[in-house]
This record gives structure tokens, C-alpha cells and sequence, in this order.
């Protein structure tokens, strides 16, 4: 036997209501969330209150709601579609609610489901799309909880975009029915016309929908560098989110953490192209050639990259291929690592009258004679990020200390910047060198090196140079004075 499907006592329709009477009884704060409601639709607001709260009265003078400023009688319900009884007064709803069904009008009453025909929902609005939560009261909290996750999950664009397809509907009934018409849709909603319309230019939209309509080419594809954010799924920007959600094709780096890809459109294809130090899957102008072929194939493509993607991301390479092969992309930024690590570490990145600079730097540019302008800048004061350096920390302490930056310097270290796992280490530039001798540390790991550095919170994170001193010996078995 199949299974019985629990059923809802209560079923949720869109009523008409442009320019049709709604009509609320009750002069206080019950009846203001009940206008504040309804106003979002075009109904005509009715408020029955003979004595409203001044609150309520400017609601109505801005609203350009009807103002009722009498005793409630049963005659003021006529014609309206829905009747709301919120006076706070049991005996007054009740026998609004009584005159409403009299009349066969649906009627609501505030806080009293007893009395109610209809329940309102907690409303995503982006009209003429509309998302309505009912939980038949069970949890109004519940409800507003779904709908603030709904909410930020859908474009604010979307009504935009809704409004758009209307324009569109007679001409898209003449195309053939079935695949064709489906792939018109389906290219409307997540190409070119949707990207127009979320980037506010609404005649590139309405041209995009008419290329689509009227060509029988194969659809051009898209690809989004995405920044990933340093490793926490809920730091993915809500833009990455939604475009993750649409994707065809996701290509990521491993730094991305398989969580963050998960989130991705559940049978999206999902393609790895590695960028470990040490275990390189695909060389980068692989990865630029992929990009192409995918675009070439009409893919919508999300090419995940961790942190932000113009910040050591060799994004410019890939942006150059996809430029000179004709393929549109677009650039979402993500939380750098940097930033994670300084919030990890509660660290001002500048700080009045200490630090008013930071340089993003990966210190593999250290070698040869001249020093390279971020570091004239550290000696000047600024707070310096150093990428991916963890095998120059040595190289980079020593250069430093040797162009004039004291050793006292103040250095924090994040490995898993974000994470869970994440670890914290601090101490001077004379410390920073043990950095390198580590094997305890396997997630990548983020540098920062200035005077701002003082003012971080370092009750969560170890010494550095308790390090130092356990490797002393191995220093000195190698001939090295310690
Ligand atoms: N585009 C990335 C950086 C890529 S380079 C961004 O904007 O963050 C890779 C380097 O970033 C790593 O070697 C490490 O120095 C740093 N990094 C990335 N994620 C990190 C994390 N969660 N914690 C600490 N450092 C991180």
C-alpha cells in the first residue's frame, strides 16, 4: 500500500486583489503588520479604526490607505475580498469575524486561528514572483526563519527578470512546443538575458531574448571566476552561491574545500584541476584551454577559485584566454585569506597612527639583490600578508631584518584560516623562520608581519618560538649556530 502523504489543513492559492477592497479592523499595532502586509500588493487598503495609533495614521497617509475614522459597523465590510479583524479585542474580532462570514467574505483574525478562513504567509517578494510560507501557525518564527533563508538565496533582481519573460510569453508561444521552447526558457532564466537584467541593464536583456528567440545557434556559454572565500562554507558570498546553483560545470582549485563545492548544483559536473604545491593536476595553460572549450559548448561554467580570484589566482591568464577567444565572463570576489586571518586573530589590518597600508605580497620575489617595493613599504610601516610563505619564511625574515625592520617586528601565522582546524601561532620576525621546518602544519598557511600585528588577540595561539627551541638541536647537529 502506498504510503499516506500527510495532508495540509490549510492550501495555499494567490487571490486577485488589484484594486480590490481589503479591509482591516483595529487601530493599533495588530492592524499596522497586517497593512504593512497587504500594501504590498495593489489591493485597496480599508482601515476600519476609529481611534488608529499615530503610527498607524502615518502608515496610512503614505500608504494612501482609505481611513475609516468611525465605530465599526458590518456595512464597512461590503465588497472587500478579505477582511482582517485586528483590534486586539476579542469581542470586536469576533464579531468582525462573524459579519465577514455573514457577508462570504474569507476573514483572518489576528492571534485567534479559530476564527480564521485563511492564514497570511510569511511573504519573499520579488513581484510578480512571490513566495508564500504557511506552517498553519505552528511557527511563525519557523516561517520567518524559511523565509530570510529563501530570501537570500533568490536574486533581488528576480521580479526584474519575471517581469521580462511576461513581455516575452506571446512570442515564446510561437516557437515549436517541447525541447525548443523548454531551451528558450531555460536560457532565458539562467543566460544571457538573466545576467543583463541582474546587472541592471535591462535593453542589453530584452536584446539578449530576442537573440535567443530568433537563433537557432547553439547558446553562447559563461564563465564566472568565482572567489570561494577562504575555506568556511557560509563565508561563499550569496552571488557565488546562486551562481553555483546554476552552474553546468563547476572547475575547481584543491584549496577549495569539498564542502564548498558541494553546494554547488547537485548534478553539476564537477572538474578538479588540483594547484597544490607539489602535485599540479593541470598546468595553467590546461586550465586556460578548458575554460575555453567549456565556454565554446555553451557551459555555464563556475571557475571556483580560493579566497578571491584576482588575488594570486592567476585569474589574469585565464581572463586573457577567455578574452582573446570571445567567451564572456564576469568576476565574483571572494573573502581573501588574508582577511580571514586577520579576523581569525582579531587583528586590525590598519590601525590609527600605527599602520595605514597593507601589501599583499607571496615574498617568492625575494630573491636577487634589490628588494622589491613591499618591502620598503614593511619598513615604512605597512602590514604585510604574505601568500603561499611558508617555504620562504626564512628568506623573507632574513631580508627584512637585513633591510633595517627589527626583529622585534610582531608576526601572526593562521593555518586553515576560517576553518574549523584552524591554528594560531605569534611572535617576532626572528621567530618566523622556524615557520619553515614545521611538518606539523599541512593546511596552507597566511603570514602577517608589521606593528598593526601588536594589536591582535593572541590568547588563542601559540608561540612560534616555543618552535625554535625544540629544533634547536637539529640546528646544531647541522652545524648551525642556534
Ligand atoms: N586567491 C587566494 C590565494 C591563493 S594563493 C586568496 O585570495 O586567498 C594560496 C595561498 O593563500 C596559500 O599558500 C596561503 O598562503 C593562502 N591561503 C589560502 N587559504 C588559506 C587559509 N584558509 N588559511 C591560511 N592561508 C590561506
Amino acid at each position: 500500500m502506498p504510503q499516506a502523504t500527510t495532508k495540509l489543513n490549510a492550501f495555499p492559492v494567490f487571490l486577485r486583489v488589484e484594486g480590490e477592497a481589503v479591509a482591516i479592523v483595529g487601530g493599533g499595532e495588530e492592524a499596522l503588520a497586517k497593512a504593512r502586509l497587504i500594501a504590498q500588493s495593489s489591493a485597496v487598503l480599508h482601515i476600519i479604526a476609529r481611534n488608529a495609533e499615530p503610527e498607524l495614521l502615518t502608515f496610512i497617509a503614505e500608504a494612501s490607505a482609505k481611513h475609516v475614522a468611525a465605530a465599526y459597523d458590518a456595512s464597512q465590510l461590503e465588497g472587500a475580498v478579505m477582511v482582517f479583524a485586528a483590534s486586539g479585542d476579542e469581542a470586536l474580532d469576533r464579531r468582525v469575524a462573524a459579519d465577514a462570514r455573514r457577508l462570504g467574505i474569507p476573514v483572518n483574525a489576528v492571534d485567534r486561528p479559530d476564527l480564521c478562513d485563511f492564514f497570511t504567509p510569511a511573504l519573499v517578494n520579488r513581484a510578480p514572483v512571490a513566495i508564500a510560507i504557511g506552517t498553519e501557525g505552528a511557527g511563525p518564527v519557523l516561517a520567518q526563519m524559511l523565509r530570510g533563508r529563501i530570501d537570500r538565496m533568490l536574486s533581488p533582481s528576480l521580479g526584474a527578470l519575471a517581469a521580462l519573460a511576461m513581455s516575452f510569453r506571446n512570442a515564446a508561444e510561437r516557437l515549436p512546443r517541447g525541447n525548443v521552447r523548454r531551451r528558450f526558457w531555460s536560457d532565458f532564466f539562467g543566460g544571457a538575458p538573466a545576467r543583463a537584467v541582474e546587472a541592471g541593464d535591462f535593453s542589453q536583456a530584452h536584446e539578449a531574448a530576442t537573440d535567443l528567440l530568433l537563433s537557432d545557434a547553439p547558446v553562447h556559454g559563461h564563465i564566472a571566476l568565482v572567489g570561494a572565500g577562504p575555506g568556511a562554507e557560509d563565508l561563499l558570498t550569496l552571488r557565488a552561491h546562486r551562481l553555483l546553483m546554476e552552474a553546468d560545470v563547476i572547475v575547481h582549485d584543491a584549496l577549495v574545500p569539498e564542502a564548498v563545492v558541494a553546494m554547488g548544483r547537485r548534478d553539476a559536473e564537477r572538474l578538479p584541476v588540483g594547484k597544490r604545491k607539489g602535485c599540479h593536476t593541470k598546468s595553467q595553460a590546461e586550465i586556460n584551454a578548458l575554460l575555453v572549450e567549456l565556454g565554446r559548448e555553451g557551459k555555464r561554467v563556475v571557475r571556483l577559485k580560493s579566497g578571491d580570484p584576482l588575488v594570486f589566482g592567476r585569474a589574469g591568464e585565464e581572463m586573457a584566454a577567455l578574452r582573446d577567444a570571445g567567451i564572456a565572463y564576469e568576476v565574483v570576489p571572494g573573502v581573501t585569506a588574508a582577511f580571514a586571518a586577520a579576523a581569525d586573530f582579531e587583528l586590525p589590518l590598519t590601525l590609527r597612527g600605527v599602520s595605514s597600508s597593507m601589501v599583499f605580497t607571496t615574498g617568492h620575489d625575494l630573491k636577487g639583490n634589490s628588494l622589491p617595493d613591499w618591502a620598503k613599504l614593511a619598513i615604512s610601516g605597512a602590514t604585510v600578508a604574505v601568500y603561499m610563505g611558508r617555504s620562504v619564511a626564512a628568506e623573507v625574515a632574513g631580508r627584512l631584518i637585513e633591510a633595517g625592520l627589527s626583529p622585534d617586528t610582531a608576526v601572526a601565522v593562521v593555518e586553515n584560516a576560517s576553518l574549523t582546524n584552524r591554528r594560531r601561532f605569534h611572535g617576532t620576525l626572528a621567530d618566523l623562520p622556524s615557520l619553515e621546518a614545521r611538518a606539523d602544519l599541512s593546511g596552507p598557511v597566511m603570514t602577517i608581519i608589521g606593528d598593526a600585528v601588536a594589536g591582535a588577540n593572541f590568547e588563542r595561539s601559540e608561540p612560534l618560538a616555543a618552535h625554535r627551541h625544540e629544533s634547536a638541536p637539529v640546528a646544531a647537529a647541522e652545524g648551525v649556530q642556534p
